[in-house]
């Protein structure tokens, strides 16, 4: 964040109408966090009626939610833009102060710590495992595409373990920085290459496919996504690998 305040385009964001009810503020020069705060805001919106929306950089305060008659606000980190429909759920169960909703938003905050000061400059890249070598696995799942020219900048790495509780993220893929991360636990002599090849090519999938900004909700796997994600040879290998490993993965 200490970058971007250097940075001398920052301009306040203040966005109503448009079929939106509340106000959006964010602070960013960058067209990819407006349109997710957009998103964002929309899900909000569509959830609890009148939202004021602050996108903040507050390390101490992630979120709070205020409810006031006919409108809600909530100021929320920067780190929850681009966060699916089961955060997005939770964040509005924190305003009823729904246990799970806390849960949830913790571990969400945990899990995406790292990525607070994210800038490709920061971005430290380990693609050789133990067991799998994923720049080999990258080039090798990539060619299968018939769009692999789009996808030659596409980075690797494996992501870090993660304190506290395992996600079932097994990779996740950023689009400012084109960089796919696996799930460490990954990494290991039981867990079949295929399964591995089948997560980065769900991962490049996402750069195909990118989620559609003026879309009202943000949908992540629209179904031409899920199409091309059964063309992987190994499909239901990979789909029964995890159902019958989800348990152990987690461990
Ligand atoms: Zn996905």
């Amino acid at each position: 964040m200490l970058q971007k305040s250097l940075q001398t385009s920052l301009f306040e964001w203040l966005r109503g109408g448009s079929g939106r009810q509340g106000v959006l503020q964010i602070s960013t020069d960058e067209e990819s966090e407006m349109e997710l705060a957009t998103i964002l805001h929309s899900m909000l919106e569509d959830r609890v009626g009148r939202v004021d929306l602050v996108i903040t950089d507050n390390r101490r305060r992630m979120v709070s939610v205020k409810r006031t008659r006919g409108r809600t606000e909530f100021r929320v980190h920067r780190m929850f833009l681009g966060c699916d429909d089961g955060v997005v759920d939770a964040l509005v169960g924190l305003g009823v102060k729904d246990t799970a909703s806390r849960k949830l938003i913790r571990s969400y905050v945990e899990e995406n710590r790292d990525a607070i000061v994210e800038d490709s400059r920061d971005v430290v890249i380990r693609t050789d495992g133990e067991h799998f070598d994923l720049a080999a696995l990258l080039v090798d799942v990539r060619q299968r595409l018939a769009e692999s020219q789009d996808l030659q900048d596409i980075q690797i790495t494996w992501g870090r373990k993660g304190s506290g509780k395992r996600s079932i993220r097994f990779g996740s893929y950023n689009f400012d920085l084109r960089l796919i991360r696996i799930h460490p636990s990954l990494d290991a002599a039981w867990v079949p290459k295929y399964f591995v090849e089948f997560v980065i090519y769900h991962e490049l999938l996402h750069a195909l496919f990118p989620p559609d900004p003026d879309a009202k909700r943000r949908v992540l796997h629209p179904p031409e996504f899920r199409e091309r994600e059964q063309c992987f040879e190994r499909y239901d290998d990979a789909m029964a690998w995890e159902e019958a490993n989800l348990k152990r993965l987690l461990r």
